[in-house]
């Protein structure tokens, strides 16, 4: 893989729940994972616009997410992939995931295109105003099971993209734009399972580029894939930047 890495031109990194679960941070899909806690039908966002039990669900898990997430550091396959950025290896990186990792890494705000949104920011569905995360969960703390907007009093939510609920257009073609002309295109710690993200690796082999899916479990990606690493994403990507330094050599 150091040897591609070193050769592509143009490398889109793809990341999902699994880079972060050595992070303390658990997925949805492994097992102890949330949907084993959880029914994702609970979640559906249309479920949190009309009915107020929702919404106090909802704030549930998103309150035990965030508590696991606030306080995470990143962990060495976080900083693999921040590597890359600082080697002139990334062209971007997509990730699924709202815990902001990425950034305390050390990757910066234009190369990553958050498509699942994220959860250290909470807004209103109405008027669209801003909160911190923290503020709003403080309030959560003292009992306000599903708080609302101080200027409006439309509903709160965390800035994160609930099933059913439309995808960031901006995030979304850009990052389908670049699946579609990068060379080598990585995936790290994903089922591609949800969609329309797992729609990525498709436009990338489809536009010609090699894929890598580096996941413990199987992907529904793995048929198209020019390698597969049934591993731990941290070692494997700090193993992997090792060999791409190496390659590369000094300077
Ligand atoms: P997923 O739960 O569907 O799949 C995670 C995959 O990662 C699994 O196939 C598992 O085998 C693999 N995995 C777990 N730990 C790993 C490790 N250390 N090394 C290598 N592989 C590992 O996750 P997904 O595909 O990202 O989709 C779930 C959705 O849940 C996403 O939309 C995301 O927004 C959200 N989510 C985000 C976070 C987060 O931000 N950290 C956490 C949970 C869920």
């Amino acid at each position: 893989m150091a040897e591609w890495i070193v050769g592509s031109k143009t490398i889109v990194v793809f990341v999902g729940a699994g880079l972060s679960t050595e992070s303390g941070i658990p997925d949805f899909r492994s097992p102890g994972g949330l949907w084993d806690k959880y029914d994702p039908e609970d979640f559906y966002f249309q479920n949190f616009l009309s009915s107020e039990t929702a919404r106090q669900k909802y704030w549930q898990m998103a309150t035990e997410m965030y508590e696991s997430m606030k306080d995470a550091s990143p962990n060495a396959g976080h900083f693999a992939v921040a590597e890359l950025e600082r080697l002139d290896k990334l062209d971007c990186l997509i990730t699924q995931n709202i815990d902001g990792l990425h950034f305390k890494a050390g990757n910066s705000e234009e190369k990553v295109l958050e498509l699942h949104g994220t959860a250290m920011h909470v807004t209103c569905l109405s008027c669209r105003r801003r909160y911190e995360r923290g503020d709003i969960q403080a309030r959560v703390a003292q009992g306000d099971k599903a708080p609302r907007c101080d200027a409006c009093g439309g509903l709160l939510k965390p800035a994160t993209i609930s099933f059913g609920q439309s995808m960031p257009e901006r995030e979304t073609m850009e990052a389908y734009r670049r699946s579609q002309t990068c060379d080598l295109f990585i995936v790290i710690g994903s089922s591609l399972v949800v969609q329309p993200a797992a729609l990525m690796p498709v436009a990338a082999k489809e536009g010609g580029a090699k894929l890598v899916i580096i996941n413990r479990d199987e992907t529904t990606c793995d048929h198209l894939a020019d390698m597969i690493v049934n591993d731990s994403a941290g070692p494997t990507m700090a193993a992997v930047l090792e060999e791409v330094k190496t390659l590369l050599g000094p300077g």
